[in-house]
């Protein structure tokens, strides 16, 4: 059993935000990392809208400049999973991970959301060969190919530019007849002459023979079904928060977002949560790094005033 005062579960910009406010308080916080570093920033391609960074910059380069910056003041992270946690009893809370148990004063969970499934056929079946979840990942991989994008919000839109470096084509496929995107992706998405558009469309197949080779169509205004011929399917629709763990301990929402009161506390008190895992709204770079400042604050003042 290892004993920590403050555990940060999750390695995401509020994960490591948060880390950086607690190590400056010379609190020693862990962080563990989860299945993937940095979380969501750390697959995505270009970030434009991050303060500081005039040019813009790449997901995997913030993840590791908020690490580098965290652990400059005393953070260590651990890459592993939290695979149980105990809020019922405590301070101190059990946190179970892949490798070790440990006793912590205080935690914030900051374990953010996952990219939602289509849940059609083929889609589990050919994940890796054809159907991806991720442009920075797998863009490269289709080199010369002819790939779609599903989804009308920024992360489409966004991932479906960064793909046009790679592929011959990028069609985007959209439920709907209008974008949900914001307007300067959706400028730069329709002045491309490598995207091309698909409306009211849904994807209700994707079919292969050990990869995938086309999607099955349907018109939603037409009926009209069609089989159209690719290489990739990169599947952008939304996202689900990650709070399983949690469930019967944390108070959460009908979606399974955290609850959390104006100090980023959740219902026991100890436990904060600051990112997407508690904001089904705005989900931005730069607010999951003020939610993870002021998560961090709140727990800082929390242990003083116990102590
Ligand atoms: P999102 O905004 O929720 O958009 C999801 C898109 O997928 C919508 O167009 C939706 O269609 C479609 N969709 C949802 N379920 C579907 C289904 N079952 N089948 C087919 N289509 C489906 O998600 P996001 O694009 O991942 O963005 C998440 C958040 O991150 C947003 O707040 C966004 O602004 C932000 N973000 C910002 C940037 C940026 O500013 N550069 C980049 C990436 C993400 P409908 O439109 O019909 O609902």
């Amino acid at each position: 059993m290892k004993n920590e005062k403050v555990l940060i579960i999750g390695s995401g910009p509020a994960g490591l935000t948060a880390a950086l406010y607690i190590s400056r308080a010379q609190l020693e916080p862990l962080v563990v990392s989860g299945t993937q570093l940095g979380g969501q920033i750390s697959i995505t391609s270009e970030v434009e809208n991050y303060p500081g960074f005039p040019q813009g910059t790449t997901g995997p380069e913030l993840v590791e400049l908020m690490r580098a910056q965290a652990e400059t003041f005393g953070t260590r992270t651990v890459i592993d999973e939290v695979t149980e946690v105990d809020f019922t009893k405590g301070p101190p809370f059990t946190i179970k991970t892949h490798s070790d148990v440990y006793q912590a004063d205080a935690v914030i969970v900051t374990v953010g959301a996952s990219p939602k499934r289509l849940g059609v056929p083929g889609e589990d079946e050919f994940i890796g060969r054809g159907v991806s979840f991720c442009a920075t990942c797998d863009g490269f991989f289709f080199r010369q190919k002819d790939v779609v994008v599903v989804g009308g919000g920024d992360s489409a839109i966004e991932e479906g530019i960064f793909l046009t470096r790679f592929a011959n084509q990028v069609q985007v496929i959209h439920r709907r007849d209008q974008l949900r995107a914001g307007e300067a992706l959706k400028r730069r998405a329709l002045a491309n002459e490598k995207i091309e558009f698909m409306w009211d469309t849904v994807v209700e197949e994707i079919v292969g023979n050990g990869k995938v080779q086309a999607v099955r169509l349907r018109n939603l205004k037409t009926g009209d079904a069609r089989e159209l011929r690719i290489d990739g399917v990169f599947i952008f629709i939304g996202h689900y928060p990650n709070s399983s763990l949690f469930e019967g301990q944390l108070e959460m929402d009908e979606k399974g977002y955290l609850m959390v009161d104006e100090k980023f506390m959740t219902n026991v008190p100890g436990v904060f949560a600051a990112g997407e895992i508690m904001d089904p709204v705005y989900r931005q770079i730069a607010t999951s790094v003020g939610q993870g400042c002021a998560a961090a604050m709140m727990t800082e003042r929390w242990l003083r005033e116990r102590a």
